[in-house]
């Protein structure tokens, strides 16, 4: 089964009245090179849980059931339950949930598998949700290995934009947080039946054991990063005033514990600098 043909897609279109939903993100992949490159990417083994996201027709859960002990494909459109029986039904390590992924307890979901291996997420994200789905997966600190994910090219751009780039946002320094960011190949628009409007990329975020940096209250942290970021042109000592939390002048005391210059931007700072800067301004006074 050539699940990424572009006849096969439309004769199962045709067969089960399908219409791709623009709302859902429905672009479906037509190049087994791509396809083949997120499953080695990915670095999936055969004692491996995968857990995919989207799997539209199972055009990827089909590989990547030909690798892995066992694939678990969440789904969040029942139209496309009676296509994934179609094209999976035949595999026997081939699970498919029907729920949105943002609800999905994966913590539940991952201790209700029998493998040995560790576990992979893979996936062409809807790209209506690419970050809600990649801060989930990360603060949700479930036991996961890789994340190899498909994304518009200006997300994956900004996600592994190092500080000071133009690109680099509050959500790049989060996911660098939690992950060292690896593209792993670029994927223009025209391999995807319907082709959407932007170029996409494929990112592998390996989940780090330990984190790069020491923090007391994550949520306070994110929370720091994200005033930093708030209003670019400013320096970093007004855009903290945001946080409502500081007056200017345990502000600028904060500043000056962390070591950092008040007039810089706060697209400018390391990940280390808003670690200490969060640390300072939790035990002003
Ligand atoms: N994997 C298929 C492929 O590469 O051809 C389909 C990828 S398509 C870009 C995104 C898929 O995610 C669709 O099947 C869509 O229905 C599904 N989806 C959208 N929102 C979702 C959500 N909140 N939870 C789970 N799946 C979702």
């Amino acid at each position: 089964m050539k699940l990424y043909s572009p006849s096969e897609i439309n004769e199962i279109r045709t067969i089960f009245g399908f219409r791709n939903s623009k709302s859902l993100g429905q672009n479906f992949l037509t190049d087994k090179n791509i396809i083949d490159r997120i499953i080695e990417g990915s670095g999936v083994g055969p004692e491996d849980l995968v857990i995919e996201i989207g799997p539209g027709i199972g055009v990827i859960t089909r590989e990547a059931a030909a690798v892995a002990k066992k694939v678990v494909a969440v789904e969040i459109d029942e139209d496309l339950l009676p296509v994934l029986q179609y094209t999976l039904g035949d595999l026997n390590n081939v699970e498919v949930v029907n729920q949105d992924i943002l609800k999905t307890d994966l913590k539940a979901l991952i201790a209700a598998q029998d493998f040995t291996g560790k576990v992979r997420v893979i996936g062409n994200l809807p790209y209506y949700i690419t970050t809600p789905i990649i801060m989930k997966l990360l603060e949700e600190g479930i036991d996961c290995e890789t994340i190899t994910v498909m994304m518009q090219k200006e997300v994956a751009d900004r996600l592994k934009a190092a500080p000071g780039k133009k690109e680099c946002g509050a959500i790049s320094l989060m996911v660098q947080y939690f992950a060292e960011v690896n593209e792993i190949v670029k994927v223009p628009r025209t391999v995807f039946i319907p082709q959407p409007k932007v170029d996409s990329t494929v990112l592998r975020l390996d989940v780090l054991k330990e984190k790069p940096v020491a923090v007391e209250d994550e949520e306070y942290f994110f929370k720091v990063i994200k005033a930093g970021f708030a209003q670019r042109r400013k320096t970093v000592a007004n855009s903290l005033s945001v946080l409502g939390d500081a007056t200017r002048a345990e502000i600028l005391e904060a500043l000056e514990k962390a070591g950092i210059d008040p007039v810089r931007r706060g697209e400018t700072l390391t990940l280390e600098e808003y670690a200490k800067l969060s640390e300072a301004l939790m035990h002003k006074g």
